[in-house]
């Protein structure tokens, strides 16, 4: 690498790192990357949003053919699976995606450094390569980007081939005839009715008494009532005491809260209890960087570690790991090194579970209103009242807008139901302008569309929907 020094090095090139480091470039900025994985785009592209989504909309195809298709009124004979086709389609849109981010780094001029990066004092990074050579590079700035692993289960510790993390669950070769899901987040329901579409019988162990613990509770109790009309089994307020493998199979034994004791057994269980900060090597006790309990590198409001001319951002930071608040968070840390205004709306960052129906949030729900002693007013309108929904028979779900008594401000929109991924933008340019349900009620929706039932829930936060 002929250039040693630049203006910001970025270590790790995840949706938080490879953005800040395509802001930092467009603002003038001489910028390096560090990574050590051989592909960029960081969990995001290679083994999280992107792969599951590709095997998210597959299995979803597949399920349509043999379950919806036969109410239209069009006849499928004799469907077919071939799993491999299915996962190479996968691995083909994430490496299209990735070599999309190496193009827009050459368009950007920003050098990818390919190794581990380590901080060796406050404006030096050591990369090691992976021949073990070693090189160093200077920057006056440097983000730290180096996201997140999945947490261990201490019951369930993982072996890679039978008790995995999410990672391995994207590439089964086989279809498991059982799955054992632990945890009843967002990624254990996507990789639980991926499986369960296409033919396994899953069970989701959850801790909690509720799945999707982020959401708003009526939602969350929708979810669950679909996605167990759709085949999955519901273990709540269940924990795994121990699972032990043997042979092809894996016995798990569970407890629930009452005590009460039960085996199950599966040909995998993948454990997604959550996802933890990874800063293995980072070299931050060393330079005297701070992490707080839960190994999360504490910044500022600026992104600012105790190290003023190093930030950090993404899920190595507090908040919710999604990509969208990494990259959001990346052009912002760019933006503040470049002198300007950078700044992430924390109140407006939407949630979304990717299943089938979609869960989509924004904002504050019921339980949170209640727990910040606001006054609130609801309104919901469900999918099957709306006549888009109707003709495309996704008719499951309903939208909740939640506004202030007093002010009819926009406090939270939470919506189970087809497509509700994109809906959910609508509340966030409106929660963004400080807008009200009146205005979402007051606004034009063409018709007929789904997003009519986010009009009709605005208008029934004042009891004036039309169509109920
Ligand atoms: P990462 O994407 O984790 O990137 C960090 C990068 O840093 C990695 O490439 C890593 O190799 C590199 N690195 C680490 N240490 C070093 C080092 N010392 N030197 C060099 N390189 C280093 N979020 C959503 O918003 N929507 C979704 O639909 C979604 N689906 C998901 C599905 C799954 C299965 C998973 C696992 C996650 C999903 N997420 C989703 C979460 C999302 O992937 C993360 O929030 C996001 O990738 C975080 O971005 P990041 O840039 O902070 O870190």
């Amino acid at each position: 690498m002929a250039e040693q020094n630049f203006d910001l090095i970025v270590i790790g090139a995840g949706p938080g790192g490879y953005v800040a480091a395509i802001r930092a470039a467009q603002l003038g900025m001489k910028v390096a990357c560090v990574e050590k994985d051989k592909t960029l785009g960081g969990t995001c592209l290679n083994i999280g949003c992107i792969p599951s989504k590709a095997l998210l909309d597959s299995s979803e195809h597949f399920a349509h053919v043999k379950g919806k298709l036969s109410r239209h009124g069009i006849v499928v004979k004799d469907v077919g699976l071939d799993l491999g086709v299915m996962l190479k389609r996968k691995d083909q849109v994430v490496s299209g995606l990735t070599q999309g981010i190496a193009g827009l780094f050459k368009k950007n001029k920003i050098v990818h450094a390919h190794g581990m990066g380590k901080l060796v004092s406050s404006t030096e990074v050591e990369v090691t390569k992976a021949d073990g050579s070693k090189e160093k590079l200077s920057a006056k700035n440097i983000i730290l980007a180096t996201g997140s692993e999945p947490t261990p289960l201490p019951s369930a510790p993982f072996d890679g081939k039978r008790v995995v993390s999410s990672t391995e669950a994207l590439s089964f070769s086989e279809i498991p005839a059982r799955l054992i899901v632990v945890g009843g987040g967002a990624i254990g329901l996507e990789m639980g009715s991926v499986w369960s579409r296409l033919g396994s019988k899953v069970t989701v162990v959850e801790f909690q008494d509720r799945i999707v613990p982020f959401a708003d509770r009526q939602a969350s109790q929708e979810l669950l009532k679909v996605l167990t009309r759709q085949g999955l089994e519901f273990k709540l307020s269940t924990k795994v005491t121990q699972a032990k493998v043997s042979g092809k199979a894996v016995q798990v034994e569970v407890e629930d809260a009452s005590g009460k004791k039960d085996k199950l057994e599966a040909e995998y269980v993948l454990v997604a209890i959550g996802r933890r900060p990874f800063s293995q090597n980072l070299g931050l006790k060393e330079i005297g960087i701070p992490q707080d309990k839960a190994g999360r590198v504490e910044v500022d409001a600026h992104f600012r570690t105790k190290v003023p001319n190093i930030y950090a951002i993404g899920d190595l930071i507090r908040g919710p790991m999604l990509a969208h608040k990494a990259e959001d968070e990346g052009i912002a840390a760019a933006e503040i090194i470049a002198g300007q205004h950078g700044h992430v709306n924390y109140e407006a960052i939407p949630n979304i579970v990717y299943t089938w129906p979609e869960l989509a949030s924004v904002g504050l729900n019921e339980d949170e209103c209640k727990a910040k002693g606001l006054t609130y007013k609801v309104g919901t309108f469900p999918f099957i009242a709306n006549g888009r929904a109707k003709a495309m028979d996704e008719v499951e779900g309903f939208v909740k807008v939640i506004a202030d008594s007093k002010t009819d401000r926009l406090l939270g929109m939470h919506i189970v139901g087809p497509r509700a991924s994109d809906m959910i933008a609508e509340a966030v340019m409106v929660m963004e302008f400080g807008g009200s349900a009146e205005d979402i009620a007051r606004s034009t929706h063409a018709h007929p569309t789904l997003a009519e039932v986010v009009k009709e829930a605005a208008l029934a936060v004042d009891k004036r929907q039309i169509h109920m």
